[in-house]
């Protein structure tokens, strides 16, 4: 029977895995926790989410929700997953990330002959051990880093990228803070924490005079831009957070009927609602400094954090330059790649492309021919972005309507509103998407 490796019980490997499984293919899925694990892991779990438990947007004609509905209509198990162990959290899609996971180990465990689990490093990549799909993500061992150099012949580019802190729910005042959905839109389900301006200047002063953690090292290192610590946004300026994180707008205090100065919000963390993240808050901040400072944000006086922000390296391949559209190597076309390291950021972007990679990868087993996923869709858009970006300047991309082909010069000009290009956008890919879906279905023999 055709076979394959999965390198990585991450996001990317295990729907890459269990897409494969769908058609028919067995996989050897290799994951090195617990033998050896990453500095953002925390568990053996399958699916661990590292930083925020939040799958974004699920508003209608937004680009997240489009791609998620791609996936869906894919079948994918991540995403079936995601769905049954999601969590209040307004627009979003955000999961109990333990129900989460365990869900997942259930299923790629479940039939050992199917998908047989290696808990081990990976720390040779030969084209001749069989068609192998890399999914081993940003953190991927310094080994198989070496190898993935090796055989791809470029140098990895490395960044910083931060995880945002935790809080107990018990731990939090209540009397001063306050439930709302911005522009009371949705439901309630964000704790906000109102600053006066005297508050706020409190804290932003704390803030930008905080020791961080590697001082003036980090400073020369590249960050993401849409993943800033909340220290560096503050250094921006005194307003930056206040146009950021830490925006007001829509979120007037019940109590007061007034908008406060700034507010802190903080999102439900599972589903007991027993802990909450403070949204955009990564930072780089030295944890006894953190707990200092966070405290001083209302509400939080007493805080229990159940954990800090912290940083950590992303590794990715120079997509634009050694993958093809099927998302495997140009010189070596049996090794594909799958979820972060191929380019993409994001937890949802990456189970898209472990999806998309799992399709390609099982084709190619079973010896047929699966048509490249069109540009006008969302999965298509991040493919076409991740081979077609300039590769001198080439950075990890979130799924957003910029990389999504744009309307007719005709058809823009005549439609005036941005959401009802937005919405011909999406209406247009998931037409592209459900013929290509279609058309590969008979390649793969799907049941
Ligand atoms: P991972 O989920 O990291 O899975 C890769 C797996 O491969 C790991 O389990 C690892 O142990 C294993 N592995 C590595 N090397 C080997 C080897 N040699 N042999 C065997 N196994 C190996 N995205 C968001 O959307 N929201 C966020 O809040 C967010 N926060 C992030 C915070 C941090 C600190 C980092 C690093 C990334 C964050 N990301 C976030 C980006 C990204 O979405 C996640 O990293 C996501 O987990 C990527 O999925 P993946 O499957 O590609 O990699």
């Amino acid at each position: 029977a055709p076979r394959i490796n999965v390198i990585g019980g991450g996001l990317a490997g295990p729907e890459a895995a269990l897409t494969a499984a769908r058609f028919g293919v067995a996989v050897d899925l290799y994951e090195m926790r617990p033998v050896r694990s990453t500095p953002a892991h925390q568990t053996e779990d399958f699916g661990e989410l590292v930083c925020s438990n939040s799958l974004k947007s699920e508003s209608k004609n937004t680009a997240p929700w489009l791609l998620k509905q791609e996936m869906r209509r894919a079948g994918s198990s991540l995403l079936k997953f995601a769905d049954a162990s999601a969590v209040p959290a307004g627009h979003a899609l955000a999961v109990d990330r333990v129900e989460f996971s365990r869900l997942i180990g259930e299923a790629v465990t479940a039939h050992p002959q199917i998908i047989t689990v290696h808990r081990e490093e990976v720390t040779s990549l030969n084209p001749e051990d069989g068609i192998t799909v890399v999914a081993s993500g940003p953190l991927t061992s310094s080994a198989l880093s070496d190898e993935i150099a090796r055989l791809t012949g470029s140098d990895h580019l490395a960044f910083y990228d931060s995880i945002s802190p935790i809080v107990d729910a018990d731990s939090i005042d209540m009397e001063r803070v306050y439930f709302a959905a911005r522009w009371d839109k949705g439901t309630a389900d964000y704790i906000n924490c109102p600053m006066t301006r005297e508050e706020y200047d409190t804290f932003y002063e704390a803030l930008v005079s905080a020791e961080t953690v590697e001082g003036k090292e980090w400073e020369k290192l590249p960050y993401f831009e849409s993943c800033l610590p909340i220290e560096e946004l503050a250094r921006r300026g005194r307003d930056t957070l206040r146009f950021g994180p830490m925006k007001p707008v829509g979120l007037r205090d019940p109590r007061t009927g007034k908008t406060p100065w700034a507010v802190v919000q903080l999102r439900c963390e599972n589903m007991r609602a027993d802990s909450y993240n403070l949204v955009g808050f990564q930072n780089h901040i030295r944890y006894g400094e953190q707990s200092r400072i966070l405290r001083l944000i209302p509400g939080l006086e007493n805080a229990k954090f159940l954990r800090y922000g912290q940083i950590h390296r992303n590794t990715y391949i120079n997509a634009p330059r050694v993958l093809t559209p099927h998302l495997n190597l140009r010189d070596h076309p049996g090794i594909y790649f799958a979820g972060q390291i191929s380019g993409v950021e994001g937890y949802t972007e990456s189970i898209a492309g472990g999806l998309l990679a799992g399709i390609f990868a099982a084709g190619a087993a079973l010896g047929r021919e699966v048509a490249p996923v069109p540009r006008q869709t969302a999965i298509g858009s991040l493919v076409n972005y991740i081979t077609g970006a300039d590769p001198k300047r080439f950075q990890p991309a979130n799924i957003t309507f910029d990389l999504l082909e744009p309307l007719e010069e005709e058809l823009r000009r005549k439609v005036r509103d941005k959401r009802e290009r937005h919405r011909m956008q999406c209406e247009r890919a998931l037409a592209a998407f459900d013929a290509w879906w279609e058309s590969i279905r008979p390649a793969l023999a799907v049941e």
